[in-house]
């Protein structure tokens, strides 16, 4: 393809190697050494609300599922939304828990929290999963008045979420949980990895579930190995000293986009997303269009899309799936929505071409 769909961004090897030496002299490579440290201090200064912390791990469906292991016993039941990826539902699974699907709003494409406060009453709902989608950072006030009302502790699934300084802190006296991932296609890439931020009372118990869930008495709470080793950490802090620049880039390719479907009345775009918002992809909502036609056409233009989130999670598991209300929105917009590509600095050569063969693409939608 012309146009691949996804084309990561991460620092050259010139730009970390330096860093990871450090790891030989000292001999440690894991366990959350002074590499994984000094990440962690620079991503919470950077991104946190004061009075939490980050903790770095090796993906964000692990960081879910140790957070998840800390917080809840098992069987509690985790409402997540029915349009996510699907680590967001197996995150819950690992970790013994049952995840029941919502409804999301057709605009902002987030869990609804008219259709949450309905499943709360109908059902018993014990925490919330809700899933920042593409990477769109928003206010979240009403979601958290809601849960605050119930006392239910919420859990984000922000995997694309880490972008650039102008982004609001993420946290807040409430102590909702933040998860990112740090994997090569998510806006801040470095391999596999990511970063877990919390209030910092339930760092150490969310450190030791990452580490096997060892006490210092070597008697374990039920945990895994979810660590980020020192190599990961080296190419994240590298990686800090670029994200302006990369999310900067995307945000500008993103804008492009904007433009050449403005007066587009059967196509909806991307709504009230936070400057800063890690773009990885464009999300164009089709209103009367086929998607798979439409696929078929661009990947003739060089052009490689991608559906997200499809199959939802209620359409896609291969096993019962409880639901709470129906799923109409979600199901519907999972058929619906077609994602563009949207590239860094490093790709960007190419972004005038894309939008060309964009233009041949959408020809009736755009005069
Ligand atoms: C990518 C993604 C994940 C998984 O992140 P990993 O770091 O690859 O485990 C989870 N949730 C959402 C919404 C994602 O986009």
């Amino acid at each position: 393809m012309l146009y691949p769909f996804l084309i990561p961004d991460l620092p050259p090897a010139a730009e970390w190697m330096p860093r990871f030496e450090q790891a030989f002299s000292r001999r440690i490579f894991s366990n959350f050494g002074p590499l994984a440290r000094e990440l962690e201090g620079a991503i919470a200064e950077r991104y946190a609300h004061p009075g939490y912390v980050a903790v770095t791990c090796c993906s964000a469906t692990i960081g879910l599922a140790v957070v998840l292991l800390s917080l809840f016993k098992p069987g509690a039941r985790i409402a997540l939304p029915n349009f996510t990826f699907a680590a967001t539902y197996q995150a819950i699974r690992m970790a013994n828990l049952v995840p029941v699907v919502i409804d999301i709003d057709p605009v902002s494409y987030e869990l609804d929290v008219v259709s949450l406060a309905a499943a709360i009453k109908s059902t018993r709902i014990d925490g919330v999963m809700p899933v920042r989608p593409f990477g769109f950072v928003r206010e979240q006030s009403d979601l958290i008045g809601l849960c605050r009302e119930h006392g239910l502790q919420i859990v984000f699934d922000s995997a694309a979420c880490l972008g650039g300084s102008e982004l609001p802190k993420f946290g807040s006296a409430f102590g909702e949980i933040e998860v990112f991932s740090l994997h090569a296609t998510k806006s801040f890439g470095v391999g596999e990895g990511g970063v877990i931020l919390c209030p910092a009372e339930l760092e150490a118990d969310i450190r030791r579930r990452l580490n096997f869930g060892f006490h210092p008495d070597r008697t374990f709470d039920f945990g895994i190995n979810g660590k980020m080793d020192e190599l990961h950490a080296a190419v994240g802090l590298s990686q800090m000293n670029r994200i302006d620049a990369i999310q900067g880039a995307r945000a500008q390719h993103a804008r492009r986009y904007d433009e050449l479907f403005a007066s587009s009345p059967d196509i909806q775009l991307p709504a009230d997303v936070s400057p800063g918002s890690g773009w990885t992809m464009y999300p164009v909502v089709l209103k009367g269009g086929d998607v798979a036609a439409v696929a078929t056409q661009a990947a003739e233009l060089g052009i490689e899309t991608r559906r997200y989130y499809w199959p939802t999670i209620a359409a896609g598991a291969r096993e019962p799936v409880e639901q709470a209300g129906e799923l109409k929105a979600s199901e519907w917009l999972s058929q619906h929505i077609l994602c563009f590509p949207v590239y860094a600095g490093n790709a960007a050569h190419l972004i005038d071409g894309l939008l060309l063969a964009m233009e041949k693409l959408f020809p009736a939608r755009l005069n």
